[in-house]
């Protein structure tokens, strides 16, 4: 039972019956040879290899961990060959571009793929998890002599990368970031300073690690317009090695397979990436990217307890269910036949596939953005993006986590105890919530930069496209119509407040509430596309319908409430 299968099937279902996924492919030159068998095939593969390479891993990375000796960071039994095989069979290149030794394929195979892989690993995914966002960030910034050494060793995964921003008192506010970057010969700069908390730091999975490191340069100006973004890798191509030195990794509560790193700089030899000063730019652009799959980490590992939670409830019997009239019980009758196990369950399922439905729909986006041939879908599909990915980061996460914690609790004490895997699940969860911007940056960021920051237009942009698709002929539409109408009330309120003396305090104070309404209208809306799209097996696909009236309703309106009343008391 400690394993975890991905179910292509759903898939299948979510990207084609829900999103007609292959059809907004489809207008896309780049993919044109991409079709709904060629996304089942890939995703069958992909679930071979999940299941049988990486799945069987999970245990032994935590109980073993990655470990450090004399600067050398030893990574669990198994996994330098199962990474080996992911970067060798292609499927750290899935989305990179072929001329970069790629297979040009859509991101939101990507995204599907990282979530299974989280959910059978999430120690070991960890590893690759910021390749993508490192080959964009070469590619988009870095110049042709950097490009040509690493860009295609990074988006095939022969190198790997890490991304070198925290330190000890710079964590949320990358502002105070002191690390220095002094200017040596020609276009090379010397890096001194202590980095924290970089996953992967060094690990013996690939010959070279690439460090993307944000430092300051003498004169640059304090804050984030001071900081610059530079390429340091392990070994420069003349094979001398850089002054990296990992010195410690940490002990910590989940995620032991992944050697999170103390990284001392010590006058490293390092290249810049894009201009001076114009670091964090660079950053961004493996944002969303990096933030979509943190929101999948979430979703991946909610599955991965679902299905451990919803295989031992078919197995473990304990005292009489209640059953309707003239059913006979038995003297135990299975735990998923007691209401309250199913209730849990069914709640969980129903945020995996809302969840599902929102992330590859940004995930599909994140191309439309780059590739669609009518600039209006690319800018809808940037706004989408920019908008909806602090939502789901912060809510996945959060749902990944407390939704472990429900499955826990399906097992009982078995739950708690480590043979059946879940409490690793539960412990692993946790740091989604914190890392790629704590859910509390995400609350600031959707309601203050991107909400407040053009006064509202791209959201009303967003619910009047989404509220097009909502007709008569769909289940709960008149729910996620008035969801939206309040919504769209709240967020105009909330610009009248900013425009108060003390509004930023109460806005601040209200963001969380305000990022979790805004999620749980447009999960709303994916739960009435899941179930518009059904034929109708509601025994499987309406949990979300079923949830919507239960309990997403109403934590609506309490939080819609609280908001409002904070607004008045202002
Ligand atoms: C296992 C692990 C892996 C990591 N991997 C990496 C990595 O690869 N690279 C890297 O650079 N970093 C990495 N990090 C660091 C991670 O990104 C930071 O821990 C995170 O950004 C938060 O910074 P902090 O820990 O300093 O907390 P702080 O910034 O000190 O925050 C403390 C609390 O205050 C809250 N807070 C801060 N500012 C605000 C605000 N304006 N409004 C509301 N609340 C606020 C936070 O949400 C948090 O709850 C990793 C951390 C861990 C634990």
């Amino acid at each position: 039972m400690n394993s975890y299968t991905p179910q292509t099937q759903d898939i299948m279902f979510i990207l084609e019956d829900v999103l007609h996924a292959s059809q907004q492919i489809s207008e896309m030159q780049v993919f044109k040879d991409v079709d709904s068998d060629l996304l089942n095939q890939v995703l069958e593969e992909a679930s071979k290899f999940v299941k049988n390479q990486i799945a069987p891993l999970n245990q032994i990375g935590d109980e073993q961990g990655a470990q450090l000796k004399d600067g050398v960071v030893t990574m669990p039994p198994g996994f330098k060959v199962a990474y080996e095989s992911f970067w060798q069979s292609g499927w750290a290149s899935l989305s990179t571009a072929e001329q970069d030794g790629g297979q040009s394929l859509p991101v939101v195979l990507d995204s599907v793929l990282y979530e299974w892989l989280s959910a059978a690993n999430h120690g070991w995914t960890m590893a690759p998890g910021l390749l993508h966002g490192a080959y964009e960030c070469i590619k988009n910034y870095a110049s042709q002599e950097l490009k040509d050494i690493y860009l295609s060793k990074v988006g095939t995964g022969e190198w790997l990368a890490t991304m070198c921003l925290t330190e000890p008192h710079a964590g949320s506010d990358l502002g105070l970031v002191s690390t220095r970057a002094t200017p040596f010969l020609d276009s090379q700069y010397l890096i001194r300073g202590t980095k924290i908390f970089i996953s992967g730091g060094e690990h013996d999975l690939t010959e070279n690690i690439i460090h993307l490191v944000l430092a300051r340069l003498p004169d640059a100006p304090p804050g984030p317009k001071g900081l610059s973004l530079f390429l340091v890798p392990k070994y420069y191509p003349d094979s001398t090695k850089s002054k990296v030195y990992c010195e410690r990794i940490e002990e910590k509560m989940g995620i032991h397979a992944s050697p999170t790193c103390v990284l001392r700089f010590d006058d490293a030899k390092g290249y810049l990436i894009g201009e001076e000063g114009r670091g964090l730019n660079a950053m961004f652009v493996m944002m969303n990217a990096a933030r979509l799959h943190v929101a999948l980490q979430g979703v991946g590992l909610l599955d991965a307890s679902w299905q451990k939670a919803n295989a031992y409830a078919r197995e473990r019997t304990q005292m009489r269910a209640p059953k309707l009239v003239g059913e006979k019980s038995a003297s135990a009758d299975l735990i998923i036949e007691h209401p309250a196990i199913k209730r849990k369950l069914d709640t969980q399922r129903a945020w995996i596939d809302g969840s599902r439905v929102l992330a590859y729909q940004t995930g599909l986006y994140l191309d439309i953005a780059k590739y669609h041939p009518n600039s209006a879908r690319c800018e809808f599909a940037k706004v989408w993006c920019s908008l909806i990915t602090p939502v789901l980061k912060a809510t996945c996460t959060e749902q990944g986590f407390n939704g472990a914690s429900e499955c826990l609790q399906v097992f009982g004490g078995h739950g708690y105890i480590r043979e059946w895997g879940i409490e690793q699940n539960v412990r692993d969860a946790r740091i989604a919530m914190i890392y790629e911007g704590t859910n509390e940056i995400q609350a600031i960021d959707l309601l203050m930069r991107k909400v407040l920051g053009d006064r509202g237009l791209g959201l009303s942009t967003i619910i009047d496209e989404l509220s097009l698709s909502l007709n008569n002929s769909i289940p709960n539409q008149q729910i996620v119509l008035s969801m939206f109408e309040k919504l769209q009330e709240i967020s105009k309120a909330a610009i009248q407040v900013n425009e108060l003396k003390g509004g930023a305090v109460t806005l601040s104070w209200i963001s969380g509430d305000y990022l979790r309404l805004t999620a749980i209208a447009f999960l709303s809306w994916a739960w009435s596309r899941i179930e518009a799209t059904t034929h109708l097996n509601t025994e499987r696909w309406g949990g979300g319908a079923k949830a919507l009236k239960a309990w997403v309703q109403p934590e609506f309106n309490m939080r819609y409430n609280i908001i409002k009343e904070q607004f008045e008391i202002l």
